[in-house]
């Protein structure tokens, strides 16, 4: 597999959806990242119902077997509107992670104090106090935050992007191939 990287949702670690709609494959995903950072020329051979980066000999698209001679003809470069749908799915997505991140944090803080008022002792050792304190902060903060923000937030995140990424998905497909009176139907 590819190495991680840090700053990233790694490609191979997301949720795969099986829901009928194309967006994103893998190889896409990874050729969008990389022009975000200005990796690679925007220029290439994309598959044309689906943009999955290919060859010029490719016939059938790995991800959508799209047939390149006849179906959907191979595009140059792919369009503005599916990269600003991936930026949203992102967006949605760290939204999500970040927000129950943080949420756990509140959890820690609020629920250290509560533990730390609760027991007796502590009340009249305040450097005992406030080192429990903190060691819930440091310790039960991480994981919190870790486990609501990585875990809950990842999946939730992923579904409500997912959701909107279909529907944006449907309407750009019904855009693109309105024109042609195309023969992707927007059926479940
Ligand atoms: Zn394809």
């Amino acid at each position: 597999m590819s190495e991680r990287r840090s700053n990233e949702v790694p490609p191979e670690e997301r949720l795969r959806a099986d829901d009928g709609c194309p967006l994103f494959s893998p190889r896409l995903e990874e050729h969008l990242v990389a022009l975000s950072r200005g990796e690679v020329p925007a220029r290439g051979h994309f598959c044309g119902h689906c943009y999955t980066p290919i060859t010029r000999d490719t016939v059938a698209c790995p991800h959508c077997g799209n047939d390149a001679r006849s179906g959907r003809r191979p595009v140059e470069r792919v369009p503005d509107a599916i990269l600003d749908i991936l930026r949203a799915q992102r967006r949605t997505e760290s939204t999500w992670v970040n927000g129950l991140a943080y949420f756990g944090l509140v959890i820690a803080i609020v629920g250290g104090i509560s533990i730390v008022l609760a027991i007796p002792f502590l009340r009249d050792r305040l450097i005992w106090a406030t080192v429990l304190y903190g060691l819930i902060l440091l310790v039960g903060g991480r994981m919190l935050a870790g486990f609501l923000g990585g875990y809950f937030g990842d999946r939730w995140g992923y579904a409500r992007a997912r959701a909107r990424m279909r529907e944006a998905w449907e309407e750009w497909v019904a855009r693109r191939d309105g024109r042609g009176g195309g023969g992707s139907a927007a059926d479940r």
